[in-house]
């Protein structure tokens, strides 16, 4: 099997793996690109991939591009099937951000620029660039939702909230949930906020691989042991994934029906959660329009294999524990049942996607 692996790779290596050719110019064109995201469970990374692949072709490039299925010894594998396809770069969005140390090395062996896509890759200084949004401004937003729907600032409260974080090998999650706290924090010092549950730290509230279904089962679990008595006013969830498996069983509970629904945020305007929010269940979700980070993405690379310097505006330092990698990052925006129709201006989605 391994020799005939090898004879087909060799074929795809000369067929499609055509490394830049130099132009009369002395500029670079065309090469191929190396694309691996982490999975196809989740609307937005279909659409970073799909994006991504446009983008690069409208710039003359070609595209590979490979989906890791949230495994992280898979998409270690693929990273190497690329180097040895020799792609003259790479764009990766890390399912477990600390795996690809190995990887990254035989990358930097071959001369193959790495760009760490939305999420940052830790602990190699094998990566030369991250694009992504501002994550800490994402859980800023989401717990002004909170505060704002709660009445916090004008002193209304206690309410009661429960916290959930994202993928514990996902460096955003850190990001995600320190945003937040940098703004509940303060009410829950004043007990106008309660997590009757305890359950605070970042290390009890993560989702692995933000997996809807885990969120589900912790959320139940919270609510037949701390709630016997008690109401949930607002959920701090960092995906919309993760909202779906929250109100899930707040419905089971019986919430929904009858008693009122507490405040549950969100990310990534995903269609099933952007529905719930105009049916008045979810209540807000950060969209990032991944497009432009696919468009960012593709033009780092145009720079890169054209010698330019990539733009980057650095709006807060990076350090993935060995350097601070330079980074472009774009702006996310808040969306609830009074501007989610922005998605449709932008042909994010068709006004019949959303029905
Ligand atoms: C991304 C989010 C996404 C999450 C789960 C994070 O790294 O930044 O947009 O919701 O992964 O896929």
């Amino acid at each position: 099997a391994s020799l005939a692996g090898a004879a087909s790779l060799a074929l795809t290596a000369s067929a499609c793996g055509q490394s830049s050719v130099r132009s009369s110019e002395g500029t670079s064109v065309g090469g191929t690109v190396g694309v691996a995201m982490p999975t196809r469970s989740s609307d937005r990374w279909l659409t970073d991939g799909r994006s991504i692949v446009k983008d690069l072709k409208g710039k003359g490039y070609k595209a590979k591009l490979v989906y890791g299925d949230d495994d992280p010894k898979a998409q270690v594998s693929q990273i190497e099937n690329l180097i040895k396809q020799r792609v003259d770069a790479l764009i990766i969005a890390a399912i477990d951000a600390r795996s690809l140390n190995g990887v990254l090395q035989q990358a930097a062996a071959a001369h193959i620029p790495v760009i760490s896509y939305d999420r940052l890759i830790l602990g190699t200084k094998n990566v030369d660039y991250y694009v992504s949004f501002d994550n800490e401004m994402v859980g800023r937003m989401q717990a002004s939702h909170i505060i704002k729907k709660l009445g916090l600032e004008d002193g209304k409260g206690p309410f009661n909230i429960e916290l959930f974080a994202g993928s514990p090998d996902d460096n955003n999650t850190k990001y995600f949930f320190e945003g937040a706290m940098a703004r509940l924090q303060p009410f829950l010092d004043s007990k106008q906020l309660v997590v009757p549950s305890g359950q605070t730290k970042l290390s009890r509230i993560t989702t692995l691989r933000w997996d809807g279904p885990t969120a589900e089962k912790r959320m139940r679990g919270i609510l037949a042991t701390w709630y016997q008595s008690k109401k949930v006013d607002a959920v701090l969830s960092p995906y919309d994934g993760i909202s779906r498996g929250v109100l899930s069983a707040l419905k089971s509970d019986g919430y929904g029906s009858g008693s009122e629904l507490p405040v549950i945020t969100g990310q990534d305007a995903e269609p099933a959660s952007v529905k719930s929010i105009i049916a008045g269940q979810q209540s807000e979700t950060v969209y990032k329009d991944v497009r432009e980070l696919a468009g960012a993405a593709a033009d780092m690379v145009d720079d890169i294999l054209k010698g330019r310097r990539p733009r980057i505006n650095n709006r807060r330092d990076y350090n993935n524990g060995v350097k601070n990698v330079p980074a472009y990052l774009l702006q996310p925006q808040s969306l609830d049942e009074t501007n989610y129709d922005v998605l449709i201006r932008d042909g994010y989605y068709t006004a019949d996607e959303l029905k």
